[in-house]
């Protein structure tokens, strides 16, 4: 099985299903990587701020996988944002990585109190007419922060990584980036493997499809139409998410899932909110 894919506003596309290694130290990401691609997977999301560039270009090496079998994808880090330093900034992770052209480049928080993200994804703009990333992207912005994005350079982002499990499945803003075309990519997509997948109401649909309870959750991700990519370093737990592909829900689970959103209660989130992260 391979995953499906979705189709950017740009036209390139992106396997659903990816990999993530935040929190992943470098040369155990070259293992759990390589473990990664064996169990199925073909894109990876690492960002500059993980440390781990140099052992995913690692394991993309050792993995034998030519460059358009795969989709890398890397963030810029807040630091790094202005339009110069942008461009310095991706260089740099393309050398850790050794990769020549990127698939997506992701600003990694807007960060609007220091409010560079016009000329940031200005300079994205430019390494994408340059043809050294493919598709370009933000993460962790709002629909203020797009829609200005959008006003001030006709250029509509492809992707909004953000925040995303069924604790907080972020249906306001699933709607905005559908309407502008923008694909919604889920972080901490299994609500980092803590209460939720201990979850009674994902218990029962588990058992239902004969899956487990991680395989539930990335198969609703799936079934609402986000970009996924659950983590783990375990060999077992790696080949059990991919295999979330073959678990198809219905509709009464999909509903159920959405039921169990805690965002009216003011709770859910796990990670900063994106309009005051600084
Ligand atoms: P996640 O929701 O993917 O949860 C990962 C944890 O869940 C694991 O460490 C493990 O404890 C548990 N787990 C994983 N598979 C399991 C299984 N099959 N059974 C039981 N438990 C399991 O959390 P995450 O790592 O925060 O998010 C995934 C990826 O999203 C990251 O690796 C990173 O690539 C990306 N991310 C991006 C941002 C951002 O700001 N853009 C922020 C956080 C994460």
């Amino acid at each position: 099985t391979f995953s499906p894919e979705l189709t950017f506003n740009d036209g390139n596309t992106i396997p659903q299903l990816g990999y993530g290694v935040w929190q992943v130290e470098d040369d155990v990401a070259e293992k759990v990587v390589v473990q990664a691609f064996e169990a199925g997977f073909r894109h990876i999301d690492t960002a500059k701020i993980y440390g781990n560039e140099a052992g995913v270009g690692r394991a993309i090496e050792r993995s034998g996988l030519k460059p358009e079998e795969i989709f890398i994808t890397t963030k810029l880090w807040n630091a790094d944002q202005g339009y110069e330093s942008t461009l310095k900034a991706f260089e740099e992770s393309m050398e850790r990585l050794g990769l020549e052209t990127l698939d997506l480049y992701l600003i990694h928080w807007m960060q609007p109190q220091q409010d560079k993200y016009v000329d940031t994804w200005k300079a994205l703009i430019e390494l994408q007419k340059q043809g050294r990333v493919k598709t370009i992207g933000v993460s962790n912005f709002t629909k203020e922060g797009l829609q200005r994005l959008i006003d001030e350079t006709g250029v509509v982002p492809a992707i909004n990584q953000v925040e995303l499990h069924p604790f907080f499945n972020q249906a306001d803003l699933r709607e905005f980036n559908a309407s502008k075309g923008i694909l919604t990519q889920a972080w901490s997509p299994l609500g980092q493997g803590g209460e939720l997948l201990e979850s009674p109401v994902i218990a029962q649909i588990a058992a239902k499809h004969g899956a487990t309870p991680a395989q539930v959750v990335i198969a609703w991700h799936l079934a609402i139409g986000n970009v996924v990519i659950p983590k783990s370093v375990t060999e077992s737990r790696i080949r059990e998410n991919y295999a979330a592909l073959d678990v198809t829900l219905d509709e009464t689970d999909v509903q159920a899932i959405n039921g169990l959103d805690r965002s009216a209660e003011g709770a859910g989130r796990i990670g900063p909110d994106p309009a005051v992260s600084d």
